[in-house]
């Protein structure tokens, strides 16, 4: 099959002159659409930044070549795009969709949003990366003067609110807006599936690297990949591993992407699924890779779990992570007043432990430790 970037957008993407629009009403801009004002808003705001120091698997400790949350959501992205184009979906709001996907993780990303989930638990709260991002871009930045937050449209907020998971409507009254009952559209679908090739990928590329996974471990480890090395050992039997191992890993990422493609190509031919109502309508996600290839990706990510996740090494890491968290928490709880003057402010008007929250939530790594070193002698 010949593939092309798609001229015109397909009947079921996502129009930027059908946005639901935003909060705040604004006036058109002269030269950029509603959803590259939202990339850009994105692109220009201090949580995008703050990604930089955000881990991925590996703290800075290991080297300075692994990927951080920052190049993460950027391989998120270019993968987004070069599967939106072949689609004919709306490359703008896809790009907007990839560059805020993450902003809403703590430091030291799942093992962060754990500890702090499973701090708010005893306060019967909750913390969850999907709900901070939201609170982000509709109140943590202040930026603007006419608007709090970024006054970004209705789709990239859903979008964010269905990243990866669904809300029980019952459960989450205050999120009744986002069409809770509904699937999004094709462009936040497809954030899901690039992020999930995205992380598989450059984890087991970081991994390799790292020397925690070795190229016999991966091989053993994960099909997919063996299969694609078995004709790159041949012919560039001469080469370095190194460069034969990143051959088998871009025919991994490049098998992994087509298949999406193809998938849904063929799935929305099928089910005549023509327009952005229907794809909301559908029982089910439109944009997943077919059961095979879903099988892969499950064995990759099981590999990863065992070999590279429950490295002791990378263990040892995150249990510092976990401590410096708890013990924060712990700290900003008895001594509100060491928090800093506006966000103390808010503990005059909210419950504590929802501001301490939220505040070692946007903390970078790196700030992390540092006011664990401040205040508890790190
Ligand atoms: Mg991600």
């Amino acid at each position: 099959m010949r593939y092309w970037k798609a001229r015109h957008l397909a009947s079921y993407a996502m129009r930027v002159e059908k946005t639901q629009g935003r909060r705040f009403p604004e006036p058109p801009h002269p030269y950029r659409n509603e959803y590259e004002r939202d990339r850009d808003r994105i692109l220009h705001s201090r949580a995008f930044r703050r990604l930089e120091n955000k881990t991925q698997v590996f703290t800075r400790r290991y080297s300075d070549h692994f990927r951080d949350r920052l190049t993460h959501t950027l391989e998120v992205a270019q993968i987004s795009r070069t599967v939106a184009g072949a689609l004919g979906l709306n490359s703008d709001l896809v790009e907007a969709l990839a560059l805020v996907h993450d902003v809403g993780h703590p430091p030291f990303g799942h093992t962060g949003e754990a500890v702090l989930d499973r701090l708010m638990r005893r306060y019967g709260d909750r913390f969850d990366h999907n709900l901070h991002a939201l609170h982000i871009v509709e109140h943590f930045e202040q930026k603007y003067a006419e608007f709090p937050g970024l006054n970004l449209t209705f789709e990239v907020r859903e979008g964010i609110i269905k990243h990866s998971r669904s809300y029980d409507p019952d459960e989450f009254p205050e999120l009744q807006e986002y069409r809770l009952g509904e699937q999004p559209p094709l462009e936040a679908q497809l954030i899901d599936v690039a992020d999930e090739i995205a992380y598989n990928c450059a984890d087991l590329d970081d991994g390799y690297e790292s020397k925690l996974l070795t190229l016999k471990l991966i091989r053993e480890g994960v099909p997919l990949f063996d299969r694609l090395y078995r004709p790159i050992e041949r012919r560039y039997a001469s080469m370095p591993e190194k460069l034969r191992f990143n051959e088998a890993l871009k025919r991994v990422m490049d098998t992994l992407v087509t298949d999406v493609i193809d998938a849904t190509r063929d799935r929305l031919k099928k089910l005549g699924v023509r327009s952005v109502a229907k794809v909301r309508s559908y029982p089910q996600r439109l944009v997943v890779p077919r059961p095979r290839l879903a099988l892969e990706n499950k064995r990759v990510k099981e590999f990863l779990f065992r070999r590279l996740y429950s490295h002791p090494e990378v263990r040892a890491e995150r249990q510092k992570i976990v401590t410096a968290l708890e013990r924060l928490f712990q700290y900003f709880m008895k001594n509100p007043r060491s928090l800093p003057p506006s966000t103390f402010g808010r503990t005059l008007r909210e419950p504590v432990h929802r501001v301490v929250c939220d505040y070692l939530a946007g903390m970078t790594d790196r700030y992390l430790q540092g006011r664990y070193a401040k205040h508890l002698g790190g």
